[in-house]
């Protein structure tokens, strides 16, 4: 099934570290790939800024590596790439400093709209909205983008926040957490809200629990350094698994609206408990042959950063009381992939007498790889020999329903960065949502940190440290394993 584009308006975006390694990866290819969908229109540019001393031709190179790199070959046109590059420019700038903004001011025109890509370091982030406004290149109708890490606990969130907001409106500012863009999220509201199937059966009367799994074999490897300052719970439960079980747990929002689904996802994290520590588990990977241990990485022998973590959370209301949502995450594991499972609850008397082995649904919404879901149903298995009864995957997976969501389907990034030239903030994070979601996780990393708390090792290629496994065997139950 081929996906409908429809074209935003004109637009230029200036990418505040044009030439970094974000930029380079995904957000120049992403674009490339949305001109070749044909939604980014002929009138529009694109404008690195950065420091290096280079010209517009220099910069046109740097993207086109980019798109060589990390574009499929199958949509390696080398027409397009042409063309994209023609829409390019690049200006010297100093976020800190005087230097280029004349010319980036001169470069900019009326009439199209004006996105503000922050891909720099957080610590920049003042000093742009500053110098935007100063020197008159945004005005109220502008755009600004910023990345992750959006501080590191409530304090710098806050000060990140007030310092956006004496120069820009809430509505303007776009706090991109990539998991949001992903299609299986969206998805994830479409099947709850779109369909009567499943909101009857979604809360605590029905479902025994939700796991929610980000797991990857990936190590912390060459940004150990960075890594080991934040560890799991910053760089992962904070925003993007946090984000999942807001769009897990949510009320229906009234309408599809961004502050009506903004305002529900933070009910659910307000309605968060504290979490205590003997329902947290953290982790640290083990050397594994010539590859290094966490430690080794993060280059420090003395790390009491989580390289994992495992938690058993609860959501106080009404719809999911006594119906915990575990949550996992960690490097070096067994396998590369991200689900939701939500765990539904034993028919309450089986007709069939005690059936061995024999499990409640289970609906898996699975992020990655192989984007899409199934629902496991209880049969009767075929054949004579009576009523025994097996559990097949009832699949809707995008695969067989739509023909594949690999082709045309836009990436995260991607779909983000035209929603923020639509003015669409649904899928982007507001200010006091990041700011509830640290007041949740402050207590717990402050906790450990003035106990000296030290992670369980764990072997890699392993699913983490062996408390995890206990967390759930403790309740009677026991992770998925994901593939
Ligand atoms: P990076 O490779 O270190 O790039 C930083 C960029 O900032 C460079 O283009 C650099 O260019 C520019 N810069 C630094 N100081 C500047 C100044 N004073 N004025 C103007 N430009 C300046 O970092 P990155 O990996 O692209 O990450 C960018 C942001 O995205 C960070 O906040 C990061 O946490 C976040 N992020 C990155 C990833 C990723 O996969 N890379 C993923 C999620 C979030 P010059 O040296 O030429 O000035």
């Amino acid at each position: 099934m081929v996906s409908r584009v429809i074209p935003v308006d004109p637009f230029d975006l200036v990418i505040f570290g044009g030439t970094g390694d974000l930029a380079h990866r995904k957000i120049l290819p992403g674009l490339y790939l949305r001109y070749l969908s044909g939604q980014m229109p002929e009138g529009s540019r694109i404008i690195g800024a950065a420091r290096t001393e280079q010209d517009s031709d220099a910069f046109r190179a740097f993207v086109k590596t980019g798109i060589d790199e990390f574009v499929a070959e199958d949509k390696q046109d080398s027409e397009a790439v042409e063309r994209f590059l023609s829409h390019i420019e690049y200006v010297r700038v100093d976020a800190k400093g005087t230097d280029g903004w004349s010319d980036l001011k001169d470069l900019m025109r009326d009439g199209v709209i004006k996105a503000f890509y922050f891909s720099v370091a957080p610590s920049l982030f003042g000093d742009l909205a500053e110098r935007l406004h100063l020197n008159g290149i945004a005005d109220g109708e502008s755009r600004i983008v910023v990345e992750k890490p959006f501080g590191r606990d409530l304090a710098s969130a806050k000060a990140l926040n007030s310092v956006l907001a004496e120069h820009f409106d809430e509505t303007q500012i776009y706090r991109i957490d990539h998991y949001l863009g992903k299609e299986t999220v969206q998805n994830l509201m479409a099947v709850r809200f779109g369909n009567i199937l499943f909101e009857p059966l979604w809360n605590a009367q029905y479902i025994d629990h939700i796991q929610i799994t980000v797991s990857e074999t990936v190590g912390v490897g060459g940004r150990g350094g960075y890594y080991d300052k934040s560890g799991a719970m910053r760089d992962m439960v904070q925003n993007h698994l946090m984000q999942l079980l807001c769009l897990i747990a949510m009320e229906p929002p009234a309408q599809f609206d961004p502050d009506a689904v903004r305002d529900e996802k933070l009910k659910v994290i307000r309605a968060l408990d504290p979490v205590p520590s003997k329902d947290i588990v953290r982790g640290q990977y083990r050397a594994d042959g010539d590859e290094p241990a966490y430690r080794e990485d993060a280059g420090d022998p003395n790390s009491h950063t989580e390289s994992f973590i495992a938690m058993k959370v609860q959501v106080s209301n009404w719809r999911w009381s006594g119906t915990p949502i575990y949550l996992r995450t960690g490097k070096k594991l067994r396998a590369r992939a991200s689900e939701i499972a939500v765990v539904f609850k034993d028919p309450p008397h089986s007709i069939f007498g005690v059936q061995e082995g024999r499990r409640g649904n289970v609906l898996v919404i699975r992020l990655q790889p192989d984007e899409g879901m199934n629902l496991r149903v209880t049969i009767k298995e075929p054949g004579p020999g009576g009523m025994r009864l097996m559990e097949v995957p009832l699949d809707m997976s995008f695969a067989d329903a739509v023909g594949g969501a690999g082709d045309d389907v836009p990436d995260a990034y991607e779909r983000l960065i035209m929603d923020v030239i639509r003015g669409n903030q649904t899928l982007f994070m507001r200010g006091d949502e990041v700011e509830a979601a640290w007041a949740w996780t402050d207590p717990m990393i402050n906790r450990w940190e003035d106990n000296g708390d030290i992670p369980e090792p764990y072997d890699a290629g392993s699913s983490g440290p062996d408390g995890s496994l206990a967390l759930l065997v403790r309740d009677g139950r026991r992770w998925r394993e994901v593939k």
